[in-house]
């Protein structure tokens, strides 16, 4: 009986709170894709244009992927039955891992569940109390989590500013055992990219580790798309840890983390996301191994990817709306406040256009913001739609 006099007042807090929520424009509810993920699907039973996926290459209903998964599903089934030091290692687990490492050009990869999970494995398990963490300012929530479990001091310098960077470790290198500096290298809301190469050398200077997240980089930055590394023709020497994910540009589900053979044995060992979960299932394998062989053999889908991001911002451009010119497909544009950017959102959705908006606390106060992603899968006369659309409604919004 008292549990459900608590239960009770307990969903009346949380009542308080979600209108709370609704009331200042941050209440959040999900819609329904009804067909696969691509540039045209389909939205609770309408067709639209899809245009806040990060299924960046269009691959995640490509059908190479598809009939690997398919083929995974028959040869090994839907599970991995238990985690990878049980019985969860499966050949497919050691293939894609070999694959990635080629990929990556590194010793050594290992696959997790997730990039939130292998951020939560990488922060927890490579440093600890008495070491010390420098994080930007604008990194993924899963960083921000990864560093407040991890015990270690958090340092967080001002988003990409290497001379706060530069300030903090000077002012405290001696006194940790060891350092990290860890960084998103595309960030997720705004696109821009991180200033590796001089990041590396700060490192190198004051005796640090870097981690990169390279989730929006996969894919994405290189000409192969093999990510920040290549970008900036850097190798796991001056990023020494590097981790993406699947379940963006590489159409599938899981994670890596590609370093040094020492990191990827010592995580074996120590990551408790590895060790206490259930590994990811031959569907996902099959289909991530497919997509990165696809890569390999078929950049020219980056190339594509690049071109349309370039014509889109330009085309914002000429609409005088302001974009910056990184070479990421993530473009946002800011609108303000939260209810006015929700009620844009409506309206490209009433016309046929699914473009989330992102409020606050994923954004700063102010800044909310429509975030819209480019894909590979999308054609030029898609983009001179939703352009148009944008064109009707900028002086209104003062985009
Ligand atoms: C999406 C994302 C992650 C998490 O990756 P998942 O595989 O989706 O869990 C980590 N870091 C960044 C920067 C991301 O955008």
């Amino acid at each position: 009986m008292s549990d459900s006099f608590s239960q009770k007042s307990m969903l009346a807090d949380l009542k308080v709170e979600l209108d709370g929520l609704e009331e200042v424009g941050q209440l959040r509810f999900m819609r329904t894709v009804s067909g696969p993920q691509q540039a045209h699907t389909m939205l609770d039973g309408r067709p639209i244009l899809l245009l806040c996926s990060n299924n960046y290459l269009g691959l995640a209903n490509h059908p190479r992927l598809r009939i690997a998964g398919q083929k995974a599903v028959e040869q090994y089934g839907c599970s991995a039955g238990a985690s990878r030091l049980i019985s969860g290692t499966m050949r497919l687990h050691g293939e894609l891992e070999e694959a990635l490492a080629a990929f990556k050009k590194v010793p050594k990869v290992l696959v997790f569940n997730s990039g939130y999970v292998a951020n939560l494995a990488l922060l927890t398990t490579l440093v600890g109390a008495g070491d010390v963490i420098y994080s930007d300012s604008l990194n993924h929530a899963s960083i921000v989590d990864g560093c407040r479990l991890s015990r270690a001091q958090l340092k967080i310098y001002r988003h990409c500013d290497i001379a706060h960077l530069e300030e903090l470790l000077k002012g405290s290198a001696a006194t940790f055992r060891r350092r990290l500096i860890v960084t998103d290298s595309v960030f997720s809301m705004d696109g821009d990219i991180a200033p590796l190469p001089e990041v590396a050398a700060l490192a190198r200077r004051y005796d640090a580790v870097v981690m990169v997240d390279d989730a929006h980089a996969t894919g994405v930055l290189g000409a192969g798309g093999r990510g920040s590394a290549e970008h900036f023709g850097l190798d796991y020497n001056d990023l020494d840890l590097q981790m993406g994910t699947l379940g963006k540009a590489l159409g599938s589900c899981g994670a890596y983390v590609a370093g040094a053979p020492q990191f990827i044995d010592y995580l074996i060992n120590k990551a408790r996301s590895f060790i206490y979960s259930t590994a990811l299932p031959p569907a996902a394998l099959g289909a991530s191994l497919a997509a990165v062989e696809l890569l390999s053999e078929e950049p020219g889908r980056v190339a594509r990817l690049r071109s349309l991001t370039d014509y889109f911002r330009q085309g914002l451009r000429r609409l005088e709306i302001a974009v910056s010119d990184d070479p990421t497909p993530i473009v946002p544009v800011v609108v303000g406040d939260p209810q006015r950017t929700m009620a844009l959102s409506a309206w490209f959705l009433e016309h046929g256009v699914f473009i989330q908006g992102i409020r606050p606390p994923t954004v700063a106060p102010g800044q909310s913001l429509l975030r819209v992603t480019i894909s590979a899968d999308l054609e030029y006369s898609d983009l001179d739609r939703v352009l148009a659309l944008f064109a009707e409604r900028r002086n209104e919004f003062k985009l």
